[in-house]
């Protein structure tokens, strides 16, 4: 495709994936507001859970008993770790606690905007700590997961092995970012993310329902019949890998 066939589809995807988000998005608590400190105790305990539906019930628990960074950060672990165990990572609540005492130390009990200092959190990671700077501050930021990065291989026919560590792989994340359109980055991302949950799935991606389909270079190579079926010229793309999408 040439470069004007290239930003046509660009803001054909951005159009198509913004109405889409709107009537479609997913409802989580942690959707509902933009405190940075919610945000980030969501985001933590996200990672490896697979959006579960314990992770609601540990995130309201949480946010109820401490509700602030200080508060957090005296928590008796015993009590933070019941909060915790359903969702099967006993190191998380350590963690957290933690986590809340490095922002009170390093932060002043609040937590920051950038990128560079959230990564200085205990268990705080590239791909976190760019959603908080979106989703809390509003930042012109792209996310990058295992499944965003799997979406932008099928969307645009990337070649190239698939990064052992995508949320990392710089290129990736400045391919996200340039289709990130201004001012929407955060419900963007979302769009995305929900996509990818729902619709453009690890394993059997649902291209006869997907709305951005004619403008995917995997999508428009597939007929009702063999979508979702296999991914023919995207070998190193690895299908069946999920991690949590549910920011
Ligand atoms: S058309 Fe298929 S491969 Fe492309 S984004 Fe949609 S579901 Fe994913």
């Amino acid at each position: 495709m040439d470069q004007s066939g290239d930003a046509v589809r660009v803001k054909a995807i951005r159009k198509l994936l913004l109405r889409w988000f709107r009537k479609s998005g997913r409802s989580f608590p942690w959707r509902l507001h933009r405190d940075p400190y919610a945000i980030l105790i969501a985001e933590k305990l996200l990672q490896q859970t697979a959006a579960r539906p314990g992770v609601v019930d540990a995130y309201s628990e949480l946010l109820a008993r401490y509700p602030s960074i200080k508060s957090l950060a005296r928590a008796d672990i015993r009590t933070l770790n019941r909060i915790v165990r359903p969702l099967g990572l006993g190191y998380r609540a350590k963690e957290l606690r933690q986590i809340a005492r490095t922002l009170v130390s390093l932060f002043g009990g609040a937590v920051p905007s950038e990128i560079s200092e959230l990564m200085l959190l205990p268990g705080v990671g590239e791909y976190a700590a760019r959603a908080v700077s979106c989703f809390a501050f509003g930042q012109h930021v792209a996310i990058v997961d295992i499944n965003v990065a799997r979406f932008l291989y099928r969307v645009f026919d990337i070649s190239e092995p698939f990064p052992a560590n995508p949320a990392r792989k710089r290129s990736l994340i400045e391919m996200a970012t340039n289709l990130l359109p201004k001012g929407h980055a955060r419900e963007f991302n979302l769009a995305i993310l929900d996509l990818c949950a729902a619709v453009c799935r690890p394993t059997r991606p649902h291209c006869e329902i997907c709305i951005i389909r004619k403008y995917c270079g995997y999508g428009s190579r597939q007929t009702t019949k063999t979508a979702g079926r296999s991914l023919p010229g995207s070998p190193s793309i690895p299908n069946g890998l999920i991690l949590p999408s549910a920011a």
